[in-house]
C-alpha cells in the first residue's frame, strides 16, 4: 500500500505537521498519504466517527487526550479547581464514547481512537494504522 520511498514520506509527514492544523486533519492528510481513501460527516453513525473507511469496515476517531481522559497520559490531568465540575463533564463524555463504541462494535464496524498525543510521532502512527487497516 506505501508505494513512497522513505525519504518521500519523512517529506510528506513534515508537510503533514507544519502549521497549526487541526488533529482531525493531520490523521487525514496521513491517511492519504498512505494510500486510503475515506469519508468525512458520518452523522449517520454513533458518536459521528470523525473518519470512515467503509472498506476497511473501520471507523477512526481523533480524540484530545484532556476532553477524552487518555487512560495514563500526561495530557490528561484533572483539574484540581472545580474537581466537581470538571469530572461530571469529562466523565461524561468518557462514558459516551464508551456507549457509541459499543455501538459500533455491535453494528459490525472496528472502532480506531488516536489520541491527540500520538500525532507527536506521524511514522509511528503511519504503522499504526497499516497494521490496523489492511
Ligand atoms: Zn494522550
Amino acid at each position: 500500500m506505501d508505494v513512497h520511498t522513505k525519504e518521500q514520506r519523512s517529506k510528506n509527514m513534515a508537510a503533514i505537521k507544519s502549521g497549526n492544523t487541526k488533529p482531525e486533519i493531520i490523521v487525514r492528510k496521513l491517511l492519504f498519504s498512505l494510500g486510503y481513501r475515506y469519508k468525512l460527516n458520518n452523522k449517520d453513525l454513533p458518536g459521528k466517527p470523525d473518519i470512515k473507511l467503509s472498506r476497511y469496515k473501520t471507523v477512526i476517531f481523533v480524540h484530545g487526550c484532556f476532553w477524552h481522559q487518555h487512560k495514563d497520559c500526561k495530557y490528561a490531568v484533572m483539574p484540581k479547581t472545580n474537581r466537581e465540575f470538571w469530572e461530571n463533564k469529562l466523565g461524561g463524555n468518557v462514558k459516551r464514547d464508551a456507549e457509541n463504541k459499543d455501538k459500533l462494535l455491535k453494528m459490525g464496524w472496528k472502532v480506531l481512537i488516536i489520541w491527540e498525543c500520538q500525532l507527536k510521532d506521524l511514522n509511528k502512527l503511519a504503522d499504526l494504522l497499516k497494521t490496523n487497516l489492511k
